[in-house]
């Protein structure tokens, strides 16, 4: 029976990348009717944020990523946050100790920085020497006391072989192997706050929920031989390992990082600009995963059908903030009415467009001008500049749609237009459809003549949604005005 696990540490918001991962390891978990866990890796008590833990359910559950046993949800491998572990960590870093496969190591951060300086200077890699090196075990417990006594507190570190190779057969690259010597020596499994370090708690962890595939990012494959040295000093057998690709910006062609300011990388923030879900998640799935044959576009439950994680690429995934554009415009176009409407209308009361709890009469002239704007946008938030003529100033008329009106006869089209519409009983699409052919009739002008004037007298744009809804919904007194400043 398969279980996976997606293993935050709740130390930011749910990034772009970890939402990969736990997108992933949900497919794979749903694709085998197999169990997927969250578990909270939160032994990192300084680096932990407030509503670390919160933000990241809130944005999983957003995406519509659920979990079968998690801290909300407990189950009988509990509790799923390693801060409440400790309990369980203790006894294991005990029984290391007591079989001499652990030992108590009392070099102050300092002295280890200055033997990483040394080595840094004679051009070695940075590692740590065993500090006992040729001292009997009397020899060893004396000098531990002396440095007990001065009040320095040790850490425990895991004995690591020499000469050893840890080798395993990644899902996705392949076969990978490290030599024991190039790990950096003997390890850090438990801190001097007592805590235990992030590579002894996830093998424990893992072990103990059973875990029997674990797809992580790229990021964590230096950190494999070392949680396999602890599988191997407790006996244990190691789950598959599974490391999946970076990703790469399109934009600049680096790997994403969060310091790149070009993209936004956080679910959140695409939440806030009113993508919808079910597109982010056909997004992200792409990233670094591909099914068989050219469509990119699938329901939820497609993708649970197809997944398969020999299909997840070796090279760089890339992140092409376009392809996301444009696979929301896709969803958005699809979607149901209502769920975009509620979605641009808080887009534009949040920007101040249109106030707090609108008036029947306000919503319902918002739905016609989001429903005119439906099929064009790629998330919801751009209606808000959309539809700027809407809401501001009749914006400055660019040199080409001055252009469009040098003609004698845009002024023809324009001056009918005004004149009519002046005097419309009912100002509706209908009846501005019906003025336009009028014009056509009495003046003999058509198609773009016809239109473009009109359209930019009005709108003062060349482009945008259909004409004659568009100036119903800009209403009489601002479709005047703006012919008014244009004949000026
Ligand atoms: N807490 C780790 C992280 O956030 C999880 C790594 C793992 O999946 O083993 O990167």
């Amino acid at each position: 029976k398969i279980r996976v696990r997606y293993a935050p540490s709740p130390t930011g918001h749910l990034h772009i990348g970890n939402a990969r991962t736990a997108l992933f390891n949900y497919l794979f978990a749903r694709h085998n009717k197999g169990t997927f866990v969250l578990r909270i890796e939160d032994t990192d008590t300084k680096r932990n944020i407030a509503d670390g833990e919160r933000s990241q359910m809130d944005n999983l559950e957003w995406l519509g990523i659920d979990w079968d046993e998690g801290p909300d949800k407990p189950g009988k491998y509990g509790p799923y946050r390693q801060s409440e572990r400790k309990d369980i960590y203790q006894p294991l870093i005990q029984e290391l100790l007591d079989k001499d496969l652990a030992y108590y190591s009392y070099m102050t951060e300092e002295e280890l920085e200055a033997q990483r300086e040394e080595q840094k200077a004679n051009g070695e890699a940075p590692r740590y020497v065993y500090e006992y090196e040729g001292m009997s075990a009397e020899e060893i417990k004396q000098v531990q006391q002396e440095r007990q006594a001065k009040g320095i507190k040790p850490v425990v570190r895991i004995r690591v072989p020499q000469g050893k190779t840890y080798e395993w057969d990644d899902i996705v690259k392949g076969k990978i192997s490290f030599l024991s010597d190039t790990i950096g020596g003997d390890f850090v499994i438990q801190k001097r706050d007592g805590m235990p370090t992030y590579n002894f708690a996830v093998v424990v962890d893992d072990h103990m929920m059973e875990i029997t595939h674990v797809l992580r990012g790229d990021d964590h494959v230096a950190n494999t031989p070392k949680q396999l040295a602890v599988y191997e000093a407790f006996g244990w057998q190691a789950p598959e390992f599974g490391h999946m690709s970076l990703i790469i910006n399109t934009e600049t062609g680096k790997k994403l990082s969060k310091r790149d300011e070009t993209v936004l990388q956080f679910i959140e923030q695409y939440r806030e600009l009113g993508y919808l879900p079910d597109a982010m998640f056909n997004f992200i799935t792409l990233l670094g995963w591909s099914p068989v044959g050219e469509d990119e576009i699938f329901t939820k439950q497609q993708f649970i059908k197809m997944f398969d994680p020999n299909r997840l690429s070796k090279s760089p995934a890339a992140f092409d903030g376009k392809k996301l554009e444009w696979i929301n415009n896709q969803y958005v176009k699809d979607a149901k009415e209502d769920d975009v409407m509620d979605s641009a209308l808080k887009q534009l009361i949040k920007a101040g467009k249109i106030q707090e709890d609108p008036d029947a009469m306000t919503i319902a002239w918002a739905r016609k001008l989001i429903s005119l704007y439906k099929n064009q946008m790629s998330y919801t938030g751009q209606i808000v500049e959309m539809a700027d003529v809407f809401f501001n100033e009749p914006p400055v008329l660019s040199e080409d749609a001055k252009a469009e009106l040098a003609d004698e006869s845009a002024k023809t089209v324009i001056e009918a237009f005004a004149k009519k519409v002046q005097d419309l009983p009912i100002f509706d699409s209908v009846e501005i459809q019906a003025t336009i052919k009028a014009i056509q009739k009495e003046t003999k002008i058509k198609g773009r003549q016809l239109f473009m004037p009109i359209r930019i007298a009005t709108t003062r744009e060349m482009h945008g949604p259909e004409l004659a809804p568009s100036i119903e919904l800009l209403g009489r007194k601002k479709a005047l005005e703006h012919v008014k400043k244009t004949l000026e």
